[in-house]
């Protein structure tokens, strides 16, 4: 298990100010959060450091956007738990900015509680959909660099992938705290979260499994986003048809499956 649990909310904006902006949107949503200290490169050889104190929140993100060396620790409650030693980061690089959450794997009951873990951070990471960020991912000590500088490539480095413009999360075979296998998989047009298979194996080789839910073929009928989107139009209008109809559950919602895809 890593260390830590990384949250990064990636931006294409080019504007500092707007991105210091949006990353303070992000923090507003950590409650009780306190600056203790920031940690800043006096030099690009990084030979001189300084350490501040009591430095307003926006100055210090301003740092942040200066040096991606600099380091925020701060404390605040998520999930009704007091995170310590959280360290909070902006990197800049491929023209983009990455407002990056280091969560000490402490805090989290991965041992036990690991489902329960992933879906608070994914209900965290959607709360952030209108912060003005395009992505966001979550894994063990995951970094941006992991994903870029090929946005269109298919394959998913991250534990958790949220495109915001897209409106789709991308689950991988492992989770949160980089190891554990993930059991069941989410269709990417009827949101059905029970699949046995991922429906790209490593994130991009198609299974060619059919869902059991809507009947799609992955590989056949999700390769673009338009195709995904027609398909689920499609299938809604023509009553939500179960493929295999023995996995139905008794009080299955249609509305809450689609809270898969977003
Ligand atoms: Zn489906």
């Amino acid at each position: 298990m890593g260390d830590y649990i990384n949250i990064g909310f990636v931006t294409k904006e080019v504007q500092e100010k707007n991105v210091i902006t949006n990353c303070a949107k992000v923090i507003s949503r950590l409650n009780s959060f306190k600056l203790i200290s920031c940690k800043y490169p006096l030099d690009e050889n990084y030979s001189e450091w300084c350490e501040d104190e009591n430095i307003p929140i926006e100055t210090a993100l301003g740092k942040c956007c200066k040096s991606n060396m600099t380091e925020l620790i701060c404390e605040y409650i998520l999930f009704d738990k007091t995170i310590r030693n959280s360290v909070l980061r902006i990197k800049k690089d491929f023209g983009l900015y990455c407002f990056l959450l280091e969560i000490p794997s402490e805090n989290f009951n991965l041992n036990n509680d690991i489902d329960n873990v992933e879906n608070e951070i994914i209900t965290f990471m959607r709360n952030a959909s209108n912060d003005g960020f395009d992505f966001a991912f979550c894994d063990s000590e995951a970094d941006f660099y992991d994903y870029f500088p090929e946005p269109k490539s298919r394959k998913n480095p991250h534990s958790i992938f949220i495109s915001f413009n897209e409106h789709k999360i991308k689950l991988s075979s492992w989770k949160i705290d980089g190891f554990t296998e993930r059991s069941y998989y989410i269709c990417p047009i009827c949101g059905y979260d029970r699949l046995d298979e991922p429906p790209y194996i490593d994130g991009y080789i198609p299974s060619h499994d059919i869902c059991d839910c809507c009947g799609s073929e992955f590989g056949l009928d999700d390769c673009t986003q338009k195709q995904i989107e027609e398909n689920r139009k499609k299938w809604i209008e023509e009553g939500c048809r179960w493929f295999y109809t023995e996995k139905k559950p008794p009080n299955w919602k249609l509305d809450e499956q689609l809270k898969n895809l977003y």
